[in-house]
């Protein structure tokens, strides 16, 4: 951690409603003192109605910019004055920057670091080749959808216990991404080249979607953005069958990387293992 702030420290961080639990500032502030900068990156807890001051007293010169989390993702994508196509697609961003005539630059790095974490725990997967399987149509849903689409899935199958979310989540993203309820999903998994855990299911060690697996290709990769814990139930099965899979940790980490760029002007140092302070942080390592 950096202990030696100067005036021309450049200040970065991420805000959420809780961020207590936030393994962000962990992460970044490694990725500092690994390169001695001159920097930090801090935790803010803005007051949920009072989002809009809280950025708008920030972007006034305050910090370079600031990484965004539940629940205030689609809030920072309408503050900003310009957007990437794919926080705009999305309709979220994770990440503002402000800049030096005080506009607000918005961008998604969760869609990035989601096609990142899978080159690397699933090396050579082509997410142009088959149908991918989304469950879940909340907002980590619909980044990962968006991110889909844009790099270009052949199709997105999104399925949500709230058939109505997975339709409307569908309709916004295009002709692409279907909608189906749970009773259609063992006709979809049969020729998946992806299936992603986008609920909440198995945070906490709980059970995670009811999918049976065992209908994908045993090619297939199976994903979890569910990390904690890092196995989930989810993870588990996909294993027992033998096939590839990709946690939500790795997610997490990689979409951090485009972040402390833009925040800090370079790319994180090689030299810091952040997964492992992450994974002795979540108690895995
Ligand atoms: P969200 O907007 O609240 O959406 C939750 C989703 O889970 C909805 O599709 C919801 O279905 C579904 N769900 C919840 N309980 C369910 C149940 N009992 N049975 C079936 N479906 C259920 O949350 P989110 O922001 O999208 O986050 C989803 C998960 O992704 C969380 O665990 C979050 O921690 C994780 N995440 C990880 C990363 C990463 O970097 N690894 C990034 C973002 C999010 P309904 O629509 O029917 O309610």
């Amino acid at each position: 951690m950096t202990s030696t702030l100067t005036g021309a420290a450049t200040i970065g961080g991420v805000c959420g409603a809780p961020i207590r639990h936030s393994m962000s500032p962990l992460i970044h502030n490694a990725w500092i003192a690994g390169l001695g900068l001159d920097a930090a990156y801090v935790p803010f807890a803005p007051d949920e109605a009072r989002f809009e001051a809280f950025i708008n007293g920030l972007c006034g010169g305050a910090i370079r910019g600031l990484n965004v989390t539940i629940p205030f993702k689609e809030r920072a994508l309408a503050l900003a004055d310009t957007a990437s196509d794919l926080a705009r697609l999305a309709g979220a961003a994770n990440l503002l920057v402000f800049q030096p005539d005080g506009s607000i630059q918005a961008d998604n790095t969760d869609g990035p670091g989601l096609l990142a974490a899978v080159q690397v725990q699933a090396p050579g997967f082509d997410v142009t080749a088959a149908p991918v399987v989304v469950l879940g149509a909340g907002g980590a849903a619909r980044g990962a959808v968006a991110t889909l689409v844009l790099a270009g899935a052949p199709e997105v199958r999104v399925i949500n216990r709230t058939l109505a979310r997975a339709e409307a989540l569908a309709k916004a993203l295009g002709d692409r991404v279907t909608a189906a309820d749970e009773m259609a999903l063992p006709a979809l998994l049969a020729d998946a080249g992806l299936v992603i855990n986008a609920t909440a299911l198995g945070l906490g060690g709980g059970p995670g979607p009811v999918a049976d697996l065992a209908l994908t290709p045993a090619d297939a990769v199976i994903m979890d953005m569910v990390y904690k814990p890092l196995r989930t139930e989810f993870l588990q099965r996909a294993q027992a069958l033998g096939r590839r899979t990709v946690d939500g940790l790795e997610m997490l980490l990689r979409q951090a990387v485009p972040s402390f760029e833009a925040l800090y002007g370079q790319a994180p140092p090689a030299h810091v293992d952040a997964r492992a302070l992450a994974l002795r942080h979540l108690g895995e390592g």
